[in-house]
Order: structure tokens, then C-alpha cells, then sequence
């Protein structure tokens, strides 16, 4: 063994020359641990932080439920895409007024949602902008405008595809693609594949169109008159 190996520091920086550990630094070791492992907390302490959260999470549903009523005034008035579909709702005998829709907190893998009897829910927790929530109402006014126009059984999947199907195509939820334009000539596809998976993609929400292949099916059987349908509109917005 040469001196310079002897006189470099081992891999731990802490061993003696026998091997054992320096006793220093085993405490220091120690002491570091102590501070980067919490100790466990105390009754008093667990309940005061608890009650510390509850408080946080109430606030923050505060501060969520207020963006989401504040948006929602705003894009009853101003969003040319929600307007046009409020006022084809009243034209088409089903007038929709501003406490149709609610805002409540939900699961965040939703965004929104139309329940026939009920309204438009929006999911406050979930909007990434107030595009997105200018992109929600739509989706479910559509909704709301087919229960008004056709005969929807909701519980029917291909029934359910359909709606599924305009709601994706109509509302700007695929719009994305729009800026894809200068760059790909195959923006219609782009467009259909969204819709397409979408539509698949809500249909599996619903227990009764969960089942393999049910919801492919679905959407693949009413595709062709269901995406070409796009009233309100003259054509995909
Ligand atoms: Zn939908």
C-alpha cells in the first residue's frame, strides 16, 4: 500500500483506519436524522393541523366557488359562443337562465355536466382559464339543446354518443386543433380523432356504456349523421 493511498480520505470520510466509525460522526449523523425525520405528531398537534386543513380547504372552495360565479356572469354576457346557444335554447321553446347553472366543487376528472331534471353543473375546482369554462358551458348547453330538440334517452349509449359526439365537435373542447391549421393539412382528421375520443372517453363515464366496446361502438354507429349535425350552428364553429 503507497502513502498517498493511506493519506486519501475512504468513501464515508468517517472511518478510522481500523474500519470502525468515528464516534463524532456517528452522532452528528444522528442529530441530522432527528431533524430530517419528523417526530410524530401529538394528539393536540394532529387535531390543530387537521382542523388547520379543513380550514385551508374551506377557503380555497370559497375563493373557487367566487372565480367560477364571477366567470360565469361574465361569459353569460360576453362569450359570442355561450350567448348563441342560449338564445337557440330559447328560440327552441327551453329558455335556460343564469341559476341553471351551478358551480360546486367535484371530482377534478370532470370539468362539467348536464343532468336533464337539474341544470348545468360546473365543476369550479377544475378550470384551467375561463376559456376552459367558456369551452364547458357550451359543451353542456349542446347537451341541454339536444334534450330540448330530439328525444334523448340518457341512459341509451348511442343516444348519449350523439350528443356526446356534437358537444365534443361544437364547443371548442377540440379547437385546439384550429391552430394546427397552417401546419398540417389533415386538420379535419385531427379534429375527428378528438371528437372521436371524447366522446368515447365520456361515454365510459356512464356505468351502463363501461363494458368492452360498448362505447366504441356506440360512437362509431351514429358518427356519420351525429357528427355532420351541427345546429345550431351552420357548421363546426
Ligand atoms: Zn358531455
Amino acid at each position: 500500500m503507497s502513502t498517498s493511498e493511506t493519506s486519501r480520505p475512504s468513501a464515508g470520510a468517517a472511518n478510522n483506519d481500523d474500519g470502525k466509525e468515528d464516534p463524532s460522526f456517528v452522532r452528528w449523523r444522528e442529530t441530522l436524522s432527528s431533524f430530517l425525520t419528523p417526530r410524530p405528531l401529538t394528539a393536540h398537534e394532529t387535531a390543530a393541523k387537521e382542523a388547520k386543513n379543513i380550514e385551508a380547504a374551506t377557503q380555497q372552495e370559497e375563493r373557487e366557488n367566487a372565480r367560477c360565479e364571477r366567470w360565469k356572469k361574465k361569459l353569460l354576457q360576453s362569450s359570442p359562443m355561450v350567448k348563441f346557444m342560449m338564445d337557440n335554447l330559447e328560440k327552441a321553446g327551453c329558455p335556460f337562465r343564469e341559476d341553471h347553472f351551478r358551480c360546486t366543487p367535484c371530482e377534478v376528472t370532470r370539468a362539467g355536466g348536464f343532468a336533464p331534471d337539474y341544470g348545468i353543473i360546473l365543476c369550479q375546482n377544475s378550470f384551467l382559464s375561463k376559456k376552459h369554462m367558456e369551452d364547458t358551458m357550451t359543451h353542456e348547453l349542446i347537451h341541454a339543446y339536444d334534450q330540448c330538440t330530439t328525444k334523448v334517452d340518457w341512459n341509451n349509449c348511442e343516444h348519449y354518443a350523439c350528443s356526446a359526439i356534437r358537444a365534443a365537435s361544437l364547443s371548442g373542447d377540440c379547437k385546439f386543433t384550429r391552430e394546427l391549421r397552417r401546419g398540417f393539412f389533415s386538420v379535419a382528421k385531427h379534429h375527428q380523432a378528438c371528437v372521436k375520443r371524447r366522446a368515447i372517453a365520456e361515454l365510459k363515464q356512464l356505468p351502463q356504456c363501461q363494458e368492452e366496446r360498448v362505447a366504441e361502438d356506440a360512437v362509431r354507429v351514429v358518427w356519420d349523421s351525429c357528427f355532420k349535425d351541427t345546429a345550431p350552428f351552420d357548421e363546426i364553429p
